[in-house]
């Protein structure tokens, strides 16, 4: 018998809507993603982004304070000894996760730690397949499989991240390692001077790295970024590579001139934050949903999570280039279950 809702993805937005779908009584199948090399190195382990992230200060509900108590009330043992000590600033991206996680699970949710690798929504039930080799027909899915920053791709990005190496400056700008020291922000859209912006508030100077003489940044937000006497613009720049030791974390960058390839500067900094853009996690769906420009599924409905595909649903960065915070990842999280459950009711499927 075919499943009535899969959910595909497993951060703020899939674990949200597998509690509503669950309170709903639809029994919703989670398939989180898998725990292979390939996805640690992408950032699509199962928990998603906010996996890679350290303290979560603007998801509501989670004041600073020493959760200590109410995480090992409430999170089994084995997933406790995983997230380590606990250091009474508020909740945690992979704590708040496993929270989401555990709702679900409390609720009926049945997880699979295995990746959906293909889909057929050719015709309904819809056919899915799983990198694990097995294959299942379920009658709706919930698309919630995030997007995913996109980094240089050197080396000394990957052993700094977490200590000092950010894509969200959102999530980790206000850390206490950025406090009145330098930042490096890197890229020249919207992203780029909206960080570099927000840092301002927190260090002492943010050099933006662009590697062009001009921003692709919208005029107002880049003029913004121009006029804010905190704001350093290194122009016609790269990133040759972060510095930092084990001990400090990121300590600077070396910037080599795009213009004059011999030129190298050292810029010293705590944080590097790169700003060049997301890609959206949809390439199992080869095409079958409709997306937009940059790949993002489009909603087909206005104030509804429907996509192109009849019983295709979508919710959180999957479908959102704009907005990419948690919160309003489960809010459309909650939307697509709400969904769902009455396009399923209304094919007489409950
Ligand atoms: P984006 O507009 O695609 O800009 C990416 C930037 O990164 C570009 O300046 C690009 O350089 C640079 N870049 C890309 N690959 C690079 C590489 N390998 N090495 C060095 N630099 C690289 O992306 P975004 O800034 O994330 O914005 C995405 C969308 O969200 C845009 O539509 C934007 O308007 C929107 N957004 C809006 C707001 C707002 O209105 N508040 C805030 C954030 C984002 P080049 O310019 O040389 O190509």
């Amino acid at each position: 018998m075919a499943e009535k809702v899969t959910i595909i993805g497993s951060g703020p937005a899939g674990w949200t809507a597998a509690i509503y779908a669950a309170r709903a009584e639809l029994k919703p199948l989670v398939y989180e993603g898998a725990e292979t090399e390939e996805n640690r190195l992408k950032g699509t382990l199962p928990l998603g982004q906010l996996s890679l992230t350290t303290e979560v200060e603007n998801f509501p509900g989670f004041p600073a304070g020493d959760m200590t108590a109410y995480l090992d009330s409430s999170i089994a043992e084995e997933k406790r000894r995983y997230m380590g000590a606990h250091h009474k600033r508020g909740v945690s991206g992979p704590e708040l996760m496993e929270l989401m996680r555990q709702q679900a699970v409390n609720f009926g949710a049945r997880v699979v730690t295995d990746d959906i690798v293909a889909v057929d929504l050719s015709r309904r039930p819809f056919t899915v397949r799983t990198l694990s080799g097995t294959a299942f027909q379920t009658e709706s899915i919930i698309l919630a499989t995030g997007a995913r920053a996109n980094y240089l791709g050197l080396p000394s990005e990957e052993r700094f991240k977490n200590r000092g190496v950010s894509a969200c400056a959102v999530c980790d700008g206000a850390l206490p390692r950025f406090r009145n020291r330098p930042v490096v922000v890197v890229g020249g859209g919207d992203s780029a001077m909206e960080e570099a912006n927000f840092l301002t508030k927190f260090a002492s100077v943010v050099y933006i790295v662009h590697r062009r003489d001009s921003f692709r940044a919208s005029r107002i937000m880049a003029d913004r970024a121009l006029n804010n006497h905190k704001i350093q613009v290194k122009w016609n720049s790269t990133i040759d590579e972060v510095l930092g030791d084990d001990k400090s974390g990121v300590t600077g960058v070396r910037i080599r001139s795009t213009t004059n390839p011999d030129e190298v500067e050292e810029l010293e900094a705590t944080g590097y934050f790169c700003a060049i853009g997301h890609t959206p996690n949809t390439e199992f769906l080869a095409g079958q949903v409709k997306t937009n420009e940059k790949g993002y599924i489009v909603w087909t409905t206005g104030q509804r999570t429907y996509t192109s595909v009849e019983g295709v649903f979508a919710a959180g960065d999957v479908a959102d280039d704009y907005f990419r915070q948690a919160i309003t990842a489960a809010g459309t999280g909650c939307m697509a279950a709400l969904d769902c459950e009455r396009w399923l009711a209304a094919q007489g499927i409950e």
